[in-house]
């Protein structure tokens, strides 16, 4: 994953204000991304500027300080995501920005608040933006920049995968593959806070010690590479209990090695398709071991879940990114101009990169 980072001004006909402005003086122009025809994110994402509208009653007026380049942004921007959406878009699926002007009927936002975006397809990749009220949360100033900004996917997704399919926080222990994306990064940091074990798979890499220790360091209580999974004697020896779920962010080969070492009854949770090969599910581990197979799509469970569900889910994360136990991913900062390059760091399928791209809008 990669992030935009906009830090700064907002342009006002030619000069540069910095805050505080009314509605009515505007000519506020605004720069983004966007894109008209699904194809190539190289290709089809072009950059523009243009004036923002007039904000209506409900809506409410933001600077963009970062948003991260998902996976699921390039998908959706490839028209490979399962989501419907009217051409011409401003793409940006999650980011964090601070309230510059709320209109008449926002109760609850100020200008100054540091906002976050919590719906999907919402365009954050833009340096300001005119949200309904609805779609924004307010969180805390002393928030990281980075974790803000990346708040609403993979930390929400790691805390639905660690809670809604089999209860871990008992001393069990949960498997992932895709170990060190940033999903895993927050899997691992979760696990941690809550008292699971973990055993995370990597790929083979030069500087496979370095990425060992770092993500010992989040909290892993072992870190395997594929190959070394599938010699292990871990289990034989009684080192760690078999797990009892299996978080699933590569498919292929990968996800059929995880397989082998689920408990009896134990569970594969399907997040991504890194690898972009089909899970196959030996069909001893339905017959011997009644190893249950489900997806997890957090735009899903949004759409379904209460109110309550998803308040205590955010002040939950937003706790734990307080008290520094849920750090944000591994990043890299690039300019808004330079955006090409974080969308071509995501778009890559030879991976490797141990790290997002963040791109910074200040000019
Ligand atoms: P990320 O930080 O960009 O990490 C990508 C991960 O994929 C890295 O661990 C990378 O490992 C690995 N990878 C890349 N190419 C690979 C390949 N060909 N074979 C095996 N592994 C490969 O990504 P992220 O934002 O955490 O997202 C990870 C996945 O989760 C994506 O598929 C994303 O769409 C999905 N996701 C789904 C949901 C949901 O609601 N279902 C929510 C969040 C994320 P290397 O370092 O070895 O390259």
């Amino acid at each position: 994953m990669s992030l935009l980072q906009h830090t700064g001004k907002i342009f006002c006909a030619g000069k540069t204000a910095l805050t505080g402005f009314q509605n009515a003086k505007r000519n506020l122009m605004s720069k983004s991304l966007y894109y008209s025809e699904f194809g190539d994110p190289l290709n089809v994402v072009k950059f523009r500027e243009m004036e923002v509208p007039p904000l209506k009653s409900q809506e409410v007026l933001v600077r963009m300080l970062a948003a991260p380049v998902n996976p699921a942004d390039i998908n959706t921007i490839q028209g490979k995501y399962p989501v419907k959406i009217a051409l011409p878009v401003i793409p940006g699926n999650e980011g964090v920005g601070v309230v510059e002007e709320v209109g008449s009927e926002v109760k609850n936002i100020c200008a100054g608040n540091r906002v976050i975006v919590t719906e999907p397809m919402q365009g954050t990749w833009r340096d300001i933006g005119v949200f309904g009220k609805d779609v924004l949360r307010v969180v805390p100033d002393e928030l990281g920049l980075v974790e803000a900004a990346t708040l609403t996917v993979n930390p929400c997704t790691a805390y639905r995968m660690l809670t809604d399919f089999k209860n871990v926080r008992n001393g069990q222990v949960v498997i992932q593959n895709g170990a060190n994306s940033a999903c895993g990064q927050n899997v691992i940091q979760i696990c941690k806070a809550w008292g699971i074990k973990n055993i995370n798979i990597v790929r083979n890499r030069p500087e496979i010690k370095d990425l060992k220790r770092y993500l010992e360091c989040l909290g892993a209580t072992y870190v395997l590479t594929e190959e070394e999974l599938r010699t292990t004697t871990l289990f034989k020896e009684k080192q760690i209990a078999k797990p009892i779920l299996a978080l699933n962010c590569v498919g292929g080969k990968s996800a059929l090695e995880v397989v082998r070492y689920l408990e009896k009854t134990g569970v594969m949770v399907t997040y991504g398709a890194m690898s972009r090969d089909p899970v196959t599910i030996p069909n001893s581990a339905l017959i011997f071991k009644d190893i249950s197979f489900h997806g997890f799509w957090m735009t899903a469970w949004k759409e379904k879940a209460s109110m309550d569900e998803k308040e205590k889910m955010m002040a939950d994360i937003v706790s734990l990114m307080c008290e520094k136990k849920l750090v944000g991913p591994v990043h890299k900062m690039v300019k808004f101009e330079k955006y090409e390059e974080a969308v071509g760091n995501a778009l890559s399928s030879k991976g490797f990169t141990g790290c997002k791209y963040i791109l910074d809008f200040s000019c």
